[in-house]
């Protein structure tokens, strides 16, 4: 009996496989960190090899802890960090660099170089939907041509192929260098800025522009539809692998945010608000970007207006592994609810720039409005507030691009167990925020994808059937004290500015 979906969750911190029944229920999950290495300021590496083994490891750990086999799941979906850029070689199977992290800073200036040719930072904003900056792939990929060491001419000579972690665990799933498939889906090519977002293909002209050869590139497809089954001997054989969404999409999909209007908030190591605006694209005006939000099978693809925040939880962990303010992520809530408000403190956390609304590489951050009053409680809640903070500029910014106000807000990510946060958020939006009970939806988006893929569910409304709501927070704040701190926190926005030349 096939009686369950499987998803690959190959995150920033860690990869989790995650097994799901029909009502869209978690029946098994084995979860696996990976290093996360920091060579340089600004610089962000994965291994890509411990990458892979940790979902082996994961995938076989799912199954065991359900008592499940290969046999008895329908399909397999993926679902990954996005812009994260590797580069391996078809022949041995193996990167020639780490992987280069979305957060990684260091192509500011070939962004800088290439934005010189004519157009600035939107240069590209016509035909991929992106600012030009260090979040996306494609530049990743020209230093590492121009940085490594033989690289250049091995990938002119076809003898290399780039991919963002869905590539690289798919290629690897269905053979690796016995036959693997080099695909990535249309939400993952969205981000390299190597993509035409209105054709789904790649652009030649920005290919060469960036000095990518196009025989790296992994062909575009939907993100539903059978690609291929697991390998024999691998850990899914004859599984088929019939999903691939980027994070952030997926759990949009996970959301069943499936309506024109309808709206998630992610709040993981990044926080990425993502609202769909159907088969239009939309062309912000006000700082967020224009992605490829799914596309099921031959359908016409679905697009999405962005918010992407490069630093909410990780900041958390900035201030338990950097400062050792805290053991653990959940003791920030305490010892933020050890005093009743910031104090006066504001925490912007630019330290990989800053991406939406702003698009500032040059700024980096900052923690202002300290006196002797403020204590270690106080800038345990500026660290929360940021988050919200952040999240409000950016519904913003939505509210302006779309003409309509958000009236509720759909939550999930590891940071939503906040309860301090989750308020502080609906206070500073003044709108209701509502978490479902299922909060893992990035992982129920990519297997969503894939049991559709195979008819495992029948169609949207049967998925729609399984989203329930959790929790829900409604405001609480005056709104001349929301208004009042708001501003603070966007004058100390302004600090962080102009900070590396
Ligand atoms: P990702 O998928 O990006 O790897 P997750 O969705 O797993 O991230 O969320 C992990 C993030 O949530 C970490 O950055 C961590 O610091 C943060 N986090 C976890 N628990 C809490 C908590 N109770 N309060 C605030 N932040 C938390």
């Amino acid at each position: 009996m096939t009686d369950y979906v499987a998803a690959i969750d190959q995150g920033t911190t860690s990869t989790r496989c995650m097994i799901f029944d029909h009502a869209g229920q978690v029946v098994s999950v084995h979860q696996l960190e990976h290093e996360q290495i920091f060579p340089r300021a600004g610089w962000v590496e994965h291994n890509a090899e411990e990458i892979w083994r940790n979902t082996r490891q994961t995938v076989a750990g799912a199954l065991a802890g359900a008592d499940l086999t290969a046999t008895n799941v329908a399909a397999v979906g993926i679902t990954n960090q996005r812009e994260t850029a590797l580069v391996w070689d078809r022949a041995t199977g193996k990167p020639v660099y780490n992987a280069i992290v979305w957060q990684d800073t260091r192509t500011d200036r070939i962004c800088e170089q290439l934005g010189a040719l004519g157009g600035g930072a939107e240069r590209y904003r016509d035909r991929t939907g992106l600012p030009l900056a260090t979040y996306f792939s494609g530049p990743k990929v020209r230093w590492i041509l121009d940085n490594v060491e033989g690289v250049r001419e091995r990938a002119e000579r076809g003898e290399l192929m780039f991919g963002t972690m869905d590539s690289w665990l798919l290629w690897n799933m269905t053979g690796g260098t016995d036959g693997g498939l080099h695909i990535t889906d249309v939400t993952n090519a969205s981000r390299t800025m190597l993509m035409d977002i209105a054709s789904l293909r790649w652009d030649e002209n920005i290919a060469e522009e960036m000095g990518i050869p196009m025989s790296m590139l992994p062909e575009i497809r939907p993100s539903s539809q059978v690609y291929a089954e697991g390998r024999r001997g691998g850990s899914l054989p004859g599984v088929p692998i019939a999903g691939i969404l980027g994070d952030q999409q997926a759990a949009t999909f996970g959301q069943v945010c499936f309506e024109v209007g309808t709206a998630k908030n992610t709040y993981g190591t990044g926080n990425f608000l993502l609202l769909n605006t159907g088969t239009e694209r939309v062309m912000s005006e006000n700082g967020l970007i224009t992605t490829a939000c799914y596309q099921i099978g031959d359908n016409a693809p679905v697009y999405a207006l962005e918010g992407s925040i490069a630093v909410t939880g990780s900041l958390v962990q900035w201030i338990r592994d950097n400062l050792g303010l805290i053991g653990k992520a959940e003791e920030i809530e305490t010892l933020a609810r050890s005093v009743d408000d910031n104090g006066g403190a504001y925490f912007v956390p630019a330290f990989s720039g800053l991406f939406a609304p702003y698009w500032r590489s040059d700024a980096r951050g900052a923690l202002v409005g300290l006196t002797r009053y403020v204590n270690k409680g106080h800038i345990a809640r500026a660290v929360l507030e940021a988050t919200a903070y952040q999240t409000r500029e950016v519904v913003d910014a939505m509210n302006a691009d779309s003409g309509v106000a958000l009236t509720e807000l759909k939550v999930d990510g590891g940071m939503v167990v906040n309860e301090l946060l989750m308020q502080f958020q609906s206070d500073i939006l003044d709108v209701p925020v509502v978490r479902p009970q299922v909060a893992e939806t990035t992982a129920l988006g990519a297997a969503y994808a894939a049991g559709l893929a195979v008819g495992y569910w029948s169609g949207e409304d049967d998925l729609r059937r399984n989203w329930q709501e959790g929790k829900r927070w409604t405001p609480k704040l005056d709104e001349k004290v929301r208004e009042r701190d708001y501003a603070r926190w966007k004058k100390a926005v302004t600090r962080t500015f102009d900070w590396v030349d």
